[in-house]
């Protein structure tokens, strides 16, 4: 199977080192596969209005699921397209079909329209192709840019800094929202922050983790939000599991949340239903959690 391994000489590693390279190898053969047959999908998970209870719209996230192996998650399969080059083009179809179902449910929908946020590499910034792909997906599936939201992670502000922000600033002029992923891991500095073109930080899920009711630490979810706030980004918390995590925020003037709490990703079919239905994903002020499943 692991055609691609080539003439690579591996004999001086240990037999363990070699298995792993082997399985390695073996994933990318079948990503490329899987990428030219169609085996990936996506899934959407809501993004709710902390301050209408509605759901605005929804994150992309890749799913992969393998043949023989079942279920691989994205933490797994992501990095080997990364170090392979195959993100190009995973990276490249993920837009292709966020956009295509958005615009999709945007016009099911009876004049909302659907946010959708995808998850952008660090990697599909190495060419400097990126925002004339997201050009022509945009032009193609007539996704109006304002609704595209793309995420990148602080990596892409702290490498090749001069080439990444022309990049975004050429994405930006196309009028696609960015944001910040995972804001509060890496190491950005208020500087790099104001330099960029970002409009949301995703505060991880780490800060509110936190925000439980055992620790209930809430100096840093706060510190994130008040930031934001200065700098005129919205933010959106990312993990929120419990009511007391989701009224915390809310109350620090949080304006957007995703988490299991709402829903976990879920099949385009589900949320469709989700978005369509349009229920207050949870009441305004009371405290049960709504069941989407
Ligand atoms: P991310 O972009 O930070 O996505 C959020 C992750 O947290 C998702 O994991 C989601 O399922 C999970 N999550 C959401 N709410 C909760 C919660 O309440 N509790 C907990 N414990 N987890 C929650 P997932 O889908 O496994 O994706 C993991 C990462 O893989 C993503 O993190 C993103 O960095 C990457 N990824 C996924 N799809 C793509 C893609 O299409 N392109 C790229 N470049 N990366 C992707
Ligand atoms: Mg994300
Ligand atoms: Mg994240
Ligand atoms: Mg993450």
């Amino acid at each position: 199977k692991a055609k691609s391994a080539g003439g690579g000489c591996y004999a001086a590693y240990h037999p363990d080192m070699l298995a792993g390279l082997v399985e390695r190898l073996e994933l990318e053969a079948d990503l490329r596969v899987a990428l030219e047959r169609g085996q990936l999908q996506l899934h959407y998970q809501p993004t709710v209005d902390l301050v209408t209870s509605e759901v605005i719209g929804f994150e992309a996230l890749a799913r992969w699921q393998h043949p023989q192996r079942g279920l691989i998650p994205p933490a797994e399969f992501i990095p080997i397209a990364e170090a392979t080059g195959l993100i190009v083009p995973l990276g490249r179809w993920v837009l292709e079909e966020a956009c295509r179902q958005a615009v999709e449910w945007s016009a099911q929908s009876d004049g909302r329209s659907v946010k959708m946020a995808v998850n952008v590499s660090v990697r599909q910034f190495d060419r400097a192709e990126l925002a004339d792909v997201v050009a022509r997906i945009l032009a193609e599936t007539g996704m109006p840019a304002a609704q595209l939201c793309l995420e990148m992670t602080e990596s892409v502000l702290m490498t090749d800094t001069d080439d990444n922000l022309e990049q975004l600033l050429r994405l930006k002029a196309l009028g696609v929202t960015l944001a910040i992923d995972d804001f509060g891991t890496g190491y950005s500095s208020l500087a790099y922050l104001r330099r960029f073109p970002v409009d949301t930080l995703k505060i991880d899920r780490s800060f509110v983790e936190r925000l439980g009711a055992l620790t209930d630490d809430t100096a840093l979810a706060d510190t994130i939000v008040q930031l934001g706030k200065s700098l005129g980004m919205a933010t959106v918390a990312e993990g929120i599991e419990e009511f007391g995590q989701l009224a915390a925020l809310r109350e620090m003037g949080c304006h957007f949340a995703q988490g299991y709490y709402f829903s976990r990703p879920v099949p385009a079919s589900e949320a469709g239903a989700l978005f369509l239905g349009s229920a207050p994903a949870v009441a305004p002020t009371a405290t049960p959690p709504v069941s989407v499943e």
